[in-house]
């Protein structure tokens, strides 16, 4: 399952983006993180960095 963001929490700072291993995680036009869940391999990194906790897993 790929992790799913909370755009309502999200403060688009980008922590995310820098340590997903396979590119899954990127700024939308909304500039807030969005994930593809065809990239995502679930490793959980992206939640453990959020600052905000808008990651879930
Ligand atoms: S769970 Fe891992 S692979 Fe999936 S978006 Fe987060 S950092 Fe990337
Ligand atoms: S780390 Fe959290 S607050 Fe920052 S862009 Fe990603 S989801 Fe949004």
């Amino acid at each position: 399952m790929p992790v799913t963001v909370d755009k309502e929490i999200c403060i688009g700072c980008g922590a995310c983006t820098g340590v997903c291993p396979v590119g899954a995680m990127n700024l939308d036009e909304d500039g807030k993180a969005g994930c593809d869940s065809e990239l995502c391999i679930d490793c959980g990194a992206c939640v453990a960095t959020c600052p905000v906790s808008a990651i879930s897993q």
